[in-house]
């Protein structure tokens, strides 16, 4: 394959939030996988000898998105969810597998898996990695690990732990699996009949043992986790994520600030009536999810005041399109309206998330050794987040998989 140079283009990645200007007139030389050199036009094509030129026609070309909470097999309380609990093991994953080509297709080049049902997503993992499936890079966690009756105890995407050696256990069987980081429900949430938000769900000891053990073999703790007390407990531990945060405090968000611990805010799990209406969520569920949605925000902007880096993660499946575009970008437009703006929401969607999973050799830059994980959009994302609305162009590891001007625009 002869290598590729992508013209006419305006260059920007999370880098500007460290205060990098992008580059306008920019061009980035792909040799297979790999960028193999990006920055102005002229110095790139001195060494683009033989390349195949690829017009971007003055579009805007940022690193793909990065989503940190994503569930591929999601399936909430109501009929849609129960469809998908339905379904056989080759079912399931070929749901799996049309949403992962769809989560491409919407610009999203990396996916962090946080509770996946049966372990397909390690198949899907593989598929996708030989070339047999199309879809983004999967770092997962396997299944959540959860207490008995515990959040999203309901399905196959979770697995009960009681006592401390039942997690130690828990965490080894995810990592056996392959997975990437692990997974722990620490408190209620949203969805679960029986619990409210702030349920503690942990015991102390079992809260250790699931940190020690993941961190002795080198994997990242997350944690699903609403309320302060428990959250505040965790960081203290050395927890390494939060998801969600309903219910922060500016103490508990300057703790994480300090100790480091990111948080994956999740705005639109309380604010997604149309999607929850879908899927057939019953109102018990509505009236929490929605109901919780003025303290979120009010939450969100505590670790914003605090300094906490806050990553983009949908929770809703990633494709999905809600309010006029992918699930993806609103939350990312939900994070930047919130407070964080468009030059930190491009960070906290790309070059963030690559540095929490420590790929960031990979992934999340337009710079050489990178992946050639690329998105095109026409409008300016440092201007306004909204921009990623405009996406027309994908490419993942140097060949492009959207084209909307040549006719590939069908997910
Ligand atoms: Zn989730």
């Amino acid at each position: 394959m002869s290598d590729v140079v992508i013209v006419n283009c305006t260059v920007a990645d999370g880098r500007v939030a460290d205060g990098a200007e992008p580059v306008a007139d920019a061009a980035v030389l792909v040799r297979g996988e790999r960028i193999l050199l990006a920055g102005p036009r002229e110095e790139v094509l001195r060494q683009a000898d033989g390349a195949t030129e690829l017009d971007m026609e003055g579009a805007y070309l940022t690193p793909g998105l990065v989503n940190m909470h994503t569930h591929l097999s999601l399936s909430l309380p109501g009929q849609g969810g129960e469809n998908v609990k339905g379904f056989t093991p080759h079912e399931l994953a070929l749901y799996m597998a049309d949403g992962a080509r769809r989560t491409l297709h919407c610009g999203v080049t990396a996916v962090r898996c946080v509770a996946e049902k049966d372990h397909a997503d390690f198949a899907l993992r593989r598929a996708i990695e030989a070339g047999r499936a199309s879809g983004p890079r999967i770092f997962t966690a396997g299944q959540a690990l959860v207490c008995t009756g515990g959040h999203g105890h309901e399905s196959s995407d979770t697995l009960e732990c009681d006592g401390a050696d039942a997690f130690r256990r828990g965490v080894r069987t995810q990592i056996r699996a392959g997975a990437d980081l692990v997974k722990v429900m620490i408190s209620g949430g949203i969805a679960g009949e029986h619990e409210r938000i702030e349920t503690p769900q942990l015991f102390t000891e079992e809260m250790i043992a699931v940190l020690n053990t993941a961190h002795a073999w080198g994997r990242k703790v997350t944690a699903h986790a609403g309320p302060a007390a428990v959250i505040a407990e965790a960081v203290e531990l050395g927890l390494d994520c939060v998801e969600h945060g309903y219910q922060l405090t500016p103490e508990v968000a300057a703790k994480m600030a300090e100790r480091g611990t990111a948080l994956v805010p999740t705005l639109l799990v309380t604010r997604c009536k149309e999607f929850f209406d879908e899927l057939g969520v019953p109102e018990w569920m509505q009236c929490r999810s929605l109901g919780a949605g003025p303290r979120h925000l009010e939450s969100y902007a505590m670790a914003l005041a605090a300094g906490v880096e806050v990553l983009l993660g949908s929770d809703m499946p990633p494709f999905w399109r809600f309010e006029g575009t992918s699930a993806t970008v609103r939350e990312l437009e939900y994070m930047s309206q919130g407070g964080l703006g468009p030059a930190r929401a491009l960070y906290a969607g790309t070059l963030g998330p690559a540095r929490w999973l420590g790929a960031e050799r990979d992934i999340g830059t337009v710079e050489a050794g990178r992946y050639a994980d690329l998105v095109a959009m026409d409008a300016d994302p440092l201007a306004a987040t909204s921009a990623f609305r405009t996406i027309r162009w994908v490419m993942k590891g140097g060949r492009v998989v959207r084209d909307d001007r040549a006719g590939g625009g069908r997910p």
